[in-house]
C-alpha cells in the first residue's frame, strides 16, 4: 500500500517511510492512496476465518516491505490464545462490544501488542535499536509500557502529566519493573508532555544504530489493527442487518478505523462518535464549526482532548474527492454527553440494571438509550476498575472483583521533571546512550 500526503497528492510514500517518519515536514499527515474494497464474494470468504487469519488478510493490504510469513508471525505472537473481543446482547437488537480485554483493560491493547511485535521485527531486520516515545493522558502509556516491556533492543520513554491521570492509570504505567521502561512525569498538562516529545524528535535524529519512533494514535499500524476488529465484527451474522457503532471518541483513531472499515465495503451503517464536555468533534460534525476550546477535566479523562488529530486527518485530506467528503458526512454522526449526565448515568445503570460501566463506555450507552434505535453496537473502550476512585464518589459502597489490586503493593518507577527541556533532553540522551 502506498500513502500520500493529505496536502500534496504527489508526495507518495510506502508504509515503512511513513511508519518511521515521526514529524513529517510541514506537519504533513499521510493517508492510504487507495482504500481497498471488498466485494460480497470476498466478504463471504472472510466470514469463516478466525481472528488471526482475518487480521492477516486485512492488514497485509495496508503494508509493504514485510513478507506474508513475517506478518502472520507477528499477528500470531500477538493474538494467539487471547480473548480479543466479545459481544454482549443488551436487548433484542442492540449489543455491547467489549474491546477492553487486554492487559491494561483498554481497547488500545489490541493494536499496541502487534505494534510492539512489528517494531521488534524491524529492529531485528534493520539491526537497529528502537527508541519508542509515548506521550499519554493515561491509557496509551499503560498499554504501551505493557506491550513493549519484554521487547529486546527497545527502550520506551513514556511521558505523562504529573497529577493529571487517574491513580490506577499511573500505577499501571509506573509499576512495571523492566529495565527498558523509562517514565517521565512532567509538571503540566498533557499538551506539555506532548510538546516535549515533539521537541525530542527535532533534537535527536535517527542514525545507523537507532531509530526513534512515536506510538501515538496517528500511528498507521495502530489504525490498521483497529480497522481489523470493526471489519471482523461487522460480518458476524446479525440476521443480515447493518449495525451502527457508537464509539466514545477522543483523538478519533478508533472511530476513524470504523469509518475506513465501512469504506472498505464491510456492512456497517452509521458511525456515531461520542464526546464529553470536550466536544470539538461534536461541534464540527454537527455544525461544521471549528472552535478552539479550553480543555475541561471530566470523569472520562481518556477523551479529554481539545483537537482530535485523526479527525483533522480525515477532513483535511485534499485527496479525498468531494463525493467522499459528502459520503463521510452521510455516515459519521456524533453525540455529546455532559459530565453531570455521565455521573448520573453511572448511578442509573447501577440502580436499575445492577451494572457498572466505566465513564467512557457509559457515554456511548447513554447515547444508545437516548435514541432507542435498533441495530446499534455500543463500543466499550475501558473497564470500570480503572476509574474506581471516581466511581466510588458516585456509588460509595461499590465493590468490584478484580486482580488489579496487586499493583497497589508494587513499587513505582518514575521521575518528575520540571518544564525544562534542557534537563529532559539531557536525561533522555543519557538513558539512550547517545
Ligand atoms: C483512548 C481512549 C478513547 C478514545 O479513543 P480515540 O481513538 O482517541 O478516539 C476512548 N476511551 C478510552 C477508555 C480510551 O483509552
Amino acid at each position: 500500500m502506498y500513502y500520500n500526503s493529505i496536502n500534496n497528492k504527489l508526495n507518495i510514500k510506502n508504509f515503512c517511510d511513513i511508519f518511521f517518519t515521526n514529524i513529517p515536514k510541514n506537519k504533513t499527515l499521510f493517508f492510504p492512496f487507495k482504500i481497498p474494497f471488498f466485494r460480497s464474494k470476498q466478504l463471504n470468504y472472510l466470514k469463516n476465518l478466525n481472528y488471526i487469519n482475518f487480521a492477516f488478510e486485512i492488514s497485509k493490504l495496508f503494508l509493504n516491505n514485510i513478507s506474508d510469513e513475517d506478518l502472520y508471525n507477528i499477528l500470531h505472537i500477538s493474538y494467539y490464545n487471547k480473548k480479543i473481543l466479545n459481544l454482549i446482547k443488551l436487548n433484542n437488537n442492540n449489543y455491547l462490544l467489549n474491546l477492553n480485554n487486554g492487559n491494561t483493560l483498554t481497547f488500545k491493547d489490541i493494536a499496541m501488542l502487534p505494534l510492539s511485535n512489528l517494531i521488534k521485527y524491524f529492529s531485528f531486520k534493520n539491526k537497529k535499536k528502537m527508541i519508542i516515545f509515548c506521550a499519554t493522558s493515561g491509557d496509551t502509556g499503560s498499554s504501551a509500557n505493557n506491550s513493549f516491556k519484554n521487547i529486546i533492543n527497545t527502550k520506551i520513554f513514556t511521558f505523562f502529566p504529573f497529577n493529571m491521570i487517574s491513580n490506577i492509570q499511573k500505577k499501571q504505567i509506573t509499576t512495571l519493573n523492566f529495565k527498558n521502561i523509562f517514565n517521565y512525569s512532567i509538571i503540566g498538562n498533557f499538551d506539555i508532555s506532548q510538546h516535549f516529545v515533539k521537541k525530542i524528535f527535532e533534537n535527536i535524529k535517527n542514525n545507523e544504530k537507532i531509530s526513534l519512533l512515536s506510538v501515538n494514535s496517528i500511528n498507521w499500524f495502530r489504525i490498521i489493527m483497529q480497522i481489523v476488529y470493526y471489519c471482523y465484527i461487522s460480518i458476524k451474522n446479525f440476521n443480515n442487518n447493518k449495525f451502527d457503532f457508537i464509539i466514545p471518541s477522543g483523538n478519533f483513531g478508533n472511530a476513524l478505523a470504523a469509518v475506513l472499515s465501512k469504506k472498505m465495503g464491510f456492512p456497517i451503517n452509521k458511525i456515531i462518535s461520542c464526546t464529553n464536555d470536550n466536544f470539538y468533534l461534536d461541534n464540527y460534525i454537527k455544525n461544521n464549526k471549528i472552535e478552539n476550546f479550553i480543555l475541561k477535566k471530566t470523569i472520562a479523562p481518556s477523551i479529554d482532548i481539545t483537537i482530535p488529530s485523526n479527525f483533522i486527518r480525515l477532513m483535511n485530506n485534499n485527496c479525498l474527492k468531494k463525493k467522499t467528503i459528502n459520503d463521510i458526512n452521510k455516515n459519521v454522526f456524533s453525540d455529546k454527553i455532559y459530565n453531570k449526565n455521565i455521573i448520573s448515568s453511572i448511578e442509573y445503570f447501577y440502580q436499575i440494571y445492577n451494572k457498572i460501566y466505566d465513564p467512557h463506555t457509559i457515554i456511548s450507552l447513554c447515547s444508545l438509550y437516548k435514541e432507542k434505535i435498533d441495530n446499534q453496537i455500543v463500543v466499550s473502550t475501558s473497564y470500570p476498575i480503572k476509574f474506581i476512585f471516581s466511581i466510588k464518589k458516585i456509588i460509595p459502597n461499590i465493590k468490584i472483583k478484580t486482580n488489579i489490586k496487586k499493583i497497589f503493593f508494587l513499587k513505582e518507577k518514575f521521575k518528575i521533571y520540571p518544564q525544562n527541556f534542557l534537563i529532559i533532553i539531557n536525561s533522555i540522551k543519557n538513558n539512550i546512550n547517545v
